[in-house]
């Protein structure tokens, strides 16, 4: 068995896991819709439980223009300013991705994201680039892009596709949740690495507990675990 890519989630993985206050996200988010407020904070947070719940119960994805059609509000896109600022400390990339993500590519394996997300694809690769390892991925799949989430077998395909690989055995995924990424990771027939610090909210904790392959402690354990792999 050669590994041929390393796919990874973001949040929770890239990232170091930071709990996230929902109420004071909701009214962020509240501040870029025509009508804020807290009753408007209110329905886009119950929208955001609603289009999660799919996501766990359907695996059907999602966008930022969604949740607030499922709130029944329009958004002013200028006006997101204060949700991207709420999030913002919560997007800093561990401090073991770059080297790691050098180390895999330096030995010729190619280097994926794979990430459940309602945001935009440009607003994730401003934060690879503000962290300087834009340069270190082939390939990433954002679900806002997609019809389906992970653990759908559909949204890993779309990574394996994203990085240039087709055989999923020939792949490792590395998350932090055991439903979407360890569970959904075997399903599609890859090799999975959990990487078990995160406090997944109850409403998104899913149906399935995956077994994973191995455990890692921190990420820069990544590569002893995969060697025997290769
Ligand atoms: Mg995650």
């Amino acid at each position: 068995m050669a590994v041929e890519a390393v796919i990874f989630d973001w949040g929770g993985t890239l990232t170091p896991w930071r709990t996230i206050d929902f109420s004071a996200e909701s009214a962020a988010l509240a501040l870029a819709a025509t009508d804020g407020g807290a009753q408007a904070a209110e329905a886009l947070r119950a929208a955001g439980d609603a289009v999660w719940s799919r996501s766990r119960d359907h695996h059907h994805s999602a966008t930022i223009e969604a949740i607030f059609a499922e709130a029944g509000l329009e958004l002013e896109p200028a006006r997101l300013t204060a949700y991207r600022e709420f999030w913002e400390p919560h997007t800093a990339t561990d401090d073991d991705v770059r080297p790691l993500l050098e180390r895999l590519r330096d030995e010729g394996m190619r280097v994926g994201v794979l990430s459940n997300t309602v945001w935009p694809r440009s607003w994730h690769e401003e934060i690879f680039v503000r962290d300087g390892i834009d340069h270190l991925i082939d390939g990433a799949v954002y679900t806002s892009e997609i019809a389906w989430t992970k653990p759908s077998p559909e949204a890993f395909q779309a990574a394996m596709a994203a990085v240039g690989v087709s055989d999923p055995g020939s792949c490792v995924f590395v998350g932090d949740r055991l439903f979407d990424d360890i569970y959904g990771a075997r399903n599609a027939g890859m090799l999975a690495v959990h990487l078990p610090h995160s406090d997944i909210p109850l409403g998104q904790l899913g149906h399935t507990v995956g077994e994973p392959h191995a455990v890692i402690q921190r990420l820069s354990d990544l590569p002893d675990v995969i060697a025997p792999w290769r």
